[in-house]
């Protein structure tokens, strides 16, 4: 069987670069789920679709084909074929991505796609319901967290959105952390079995270690 290590918590924990790192040392594939959630974002955004509507919304996610490929090093996301990796990752995409991944119907169109990857590839998955709801079986759990105040400055350090200070960049990770553990389908929430890492006073191959650690044990 293929390995399968799943990483989950809220936003600006790690996740991201502790799963890439992973991925290059345990030489697998590496999955950014919420990648999924705002190529899916970023679609209903262009298409200006009434996406409060299932009956507009569901047809619609039939009619997007979204994929996620690594290019060397770096992450890809495709929607039909085209790069959309470049315009996920603003304000705007992350609260829309917020507000549709707490609807059934884009969970469960999602679904498939990530079951199939991890199927045929060893892979780390990095997202807020890989332990609890698409791999419940998997072997090897974490689920990363910190301080509000350290997330905050590292998102805001990496300057995905120069326009925003600091106090924004907190208020919006507070908002959409507070949307994500509070909806009712795949809240975020540590799967019962996954180890927990408090990432606030360490550093990423601190992380790294303390997974690979596990891991192996
Ligand atoms: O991880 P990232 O911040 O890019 O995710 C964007 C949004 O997508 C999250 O705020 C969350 O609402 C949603 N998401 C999700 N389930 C996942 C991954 C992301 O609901 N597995």
């Amino acid at each position: 069987t293929n390995m399968l290590i799943t990483i989950d918590g809220p936003a600006g924990a790690g996740k991201t670069s502790v799963s890439r790192e992973l991925a290059k040392r345990l030489n697998c594939i590496y999955v950014d789920t919420g990648a999924l959630y705002r190529g899916v974002a970023l679609e209903v955004k262009q298409a200006g679709i009434d996406w409060e509507a299932d009956a507009v919304l569901e047809p619609f996610l039939n009619r997007i084909s979204l994929s996620f490929a690594m290019e060397g090093e770096d992450p890809v996301l495709t929607s039909s074929g085209k790069n959309i990796s470049s315009l996920i990752r603003t304000p705007e995409i992350s609260m829309l991505a917020s507000a549709i991944s707490a609807r059934p119907c884009v969970r469960k169109a999602l679904l498939g796609l990530q079951h199939a990857i991890a199927k045929n590839n060893d892979t780390v998955f990095e997202g807020r319901d890989m332990g609890t709801v698409v791999f419940p079986h998997a072997r090897h759990k974490f689920f990363l967290f910190a301080d509000l105040d350290t997330r905050a400055l590292r998102r805001f350090k990496e300057k995905q959105a120069p326009e925003q200070d600091l106090v924004q960049v907190k208020e919006m990770m507070e908002s959409r952390d507070a949307n994500d553990a509070g909806r009712e389908i795949a809240p975020l929430t540590p799967a019962k079995d996954a180890v927990l890492i408090d990432s606030t006073h360490i550093s990423l191959e601190e992380v790294v270690q303390r997974i690979l650690l596990e891991i192996h044990r």
